[in-house]
């Protein structure tokens, strides 16, 4: 069912992995390629409407046995799948690196970031899941129960092709729910390859599935299907609006992680070595392709000439190239995304922006390597200060007061995470206050992490995942209430 060339030979394509995509009904493969070199990967069967209604049925079957299991086994199970996932630590990267384009080291990092989720949860499974309540009737005492809420479908992009299924997958398996997992179209290897460790790890039959098809014949038969309760979505707005409509009639639990416009902003006092440094990370890591990506960046006027040339220089100095080589920026995911940065590029140029580096594609490397891009002096009106870029454009503007940067940088649908620098407490503690995101990054980038909620605010999403906040989409809380009158 499955056929391998041009890519990387390990035990992905055994015969576990082909069995495992063609485990539900459908018809047509789905060529998987290489976005550094366009060749094809491998080709992955394909489910249909059937394929999705028999994993769900299977799931809903399992769920009757995984639900009632002691956490302690189901935290077992969890701790099998981590060590698998880590003892393949070096396939998985290479996988991803082939369906995906980023570099090697960050997909080694992706592989021990997913891990991660699935350790925390194993751990997380053996917390108290009862709790008492003060009771406020004579004779009467009450506890609070944690149950899981029955299948989770689980819908997951592209730019993170493995940690995105498992910080949504371990909550729900350690919660006791039962899942249907369909990956992006660009990245079906990782999600399958996961799958094949879970079996290897004894979750039971159709606890866990993973469905590769047409994502809205696929999402669309789970959002219609009353036995799905949860739906764990991760991707575009425009998406997760769509899915949180059809998720309306049969009223189900909703964790939506959606896009991100996070503005980055410096004021005078940050040290601005470190402040370049940070921003080079928070807009190129995976390429720009990112929802926690810095979009924007909002520069005091007093350090904008400075900060402009260092970020200039810093970004100059990064290298491009296939992911196996470990450069710091590899290709775009598709064609469309290259588009994207074109336009964004034109459009900004077009309304005053300085284009200070980047800006066109190296033919030389290929179609999807866009260079790393800063734009300066971007204004307002500019497309890019409003919509998402995920892809290797920096805008560069700068401010004069603080509550002009607070009303700049709140001036979006979007609220996932907000990146400052500074070294003034007070300011630091306004800013933070004042931003309007669900996570806020005071001098540094890095913010995630399995022990942290995480989730944005507006139209970035609903719900939180990672934490013991991570469960909640997952249990339902059934009040208990005992009279022994
Ligand atoms: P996308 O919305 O196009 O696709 C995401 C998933 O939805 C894929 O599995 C896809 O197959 C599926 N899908 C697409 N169209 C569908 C439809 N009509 N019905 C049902 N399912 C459908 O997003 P993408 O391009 O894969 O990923 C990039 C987006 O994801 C960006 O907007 C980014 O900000 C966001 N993202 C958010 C987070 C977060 O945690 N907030 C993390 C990573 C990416």
């Amino acid at each position: 069912m499955s056929d391998m060339s041009n890519g990387p030979t390990p035990w992905i394509t055994d015969a576990a992995l082909v069995q495992h995509a063609g485990d539900f009904p459908g018809h047509g493969r789905l060529a998987v390629r290489n976005p550094a070199t366009g060749a094809m990967v491998a080709q992955v069967a394909m489910s249909d409407a059937t394929g999705a209604r028999d994993a769900v049925e299977a799931a809903h079957r399992a769920f009757a046995g995984w639900s009632v299991t002691l956490p302690q086994h189901r935290a077992t199970i969890l701790h099998r799948w981590h060590a698998l996932i880590v003892e393949a630590k070096e396939d998985l990267a290479r996988i991803m690196v082939a369906e995906q384009g980023k570099p090697i080291s960050e997909a080694r990092g992706e592989i021990d970031y997913a891990a991660s989720f699935v350790q925390f949860y194993a751990e997380e499974a053996l917390r108290p899941n009862i709790e008492g309540v003060t009771s406020h009737l004579a004779d009467a005492e009450m506890e609070l129960w944690r149950e899981p809420v029955g299948v989770a479908a689980l819908i997951t992009p592209w730019n993170f092709p493995c940690a995105m299924i498992t910080r949504k997958a371990a909550a729900a398996l350690a919660a006791g729910c039962s899942v249907v997992i369909h990956p992006s179209a660009e990245t079906p290897l990782s999600a399958l390859a996961l799958s094949v460790l879970a079996h290897r790890a004894g979750f039971p039959e159709g606890v866990m599935s993973t469905v590769i098809g047409d994502a809205a014949t696929i999402v669309g038969e789970w959002t219609a299907d009353a036995r799905v309760r949860a739906l764990s979505f991760t991707g575009s707005t425009e998406v997760g609006r769509l899915l949180y409509r059809q998720s309306a009639d049969t009223v189900k639990r909703l964790v939506l992680e959606l896009g991100g416009h996070a503005p980055f902003i410096v004021f005078p006092s940050a040290d601005l070595d470190r402040a370049v440094s940070e921003a080079v990370k928070a807009k190129f890591a995976t390429s720009g392709q990112d929802c926690l990506g810095a979009n924007r960046f909002y520069i005091h006027r007093d350090v904008y000439d400075a900060f402009c040339e260092k970020f200039t220089r810093a970004v100059e100095a990064l290298s491009m190239g296939v992911g196996e080589d470990d450069p710091d920026i590899g290709p775009l995911i598709h064609e469309r995304a290259v588009a994207k940065q074109v336009e964004q590029v034109e459009d900004a140029v077009a309304k005053g922006a300085k284009l200070l580096t980047g800006g066109t594609v190296d033919e030389g490397l290929g179609p999807l390597f866009f260079r790393p891009t800063v734009l300066a002096d971007v204004t307002d009106e500019a497309a890019i200060m409003s919509e998402e870029n995920f892809g290797p454009v920096a805008p560069l503007t700068p401010f004069d007061t603080e509550e002009e940067v607070v009303a700049r940088a709140n001036a979006t649908e979007y609220g996932l995470v907000a990146y400052v620098h500074s070294q003034d407490p007070r300011r630091i503690y306004r800013m933070t206050r004042a931003l309007q995101f669900g996570m806020v990054a005071v001098n540094r980038t890095k913010v995630t992490g399995a022990p942290i909620p995480f989730g944005g605010v507006k139209q970035s999403g609903l719900g939180r995942e990672g934490a013991r906040q991570g469960l909640e989409a997952f249990t339902d809380i059934k009040y208990v209430c005992r009279d022994w009158g």
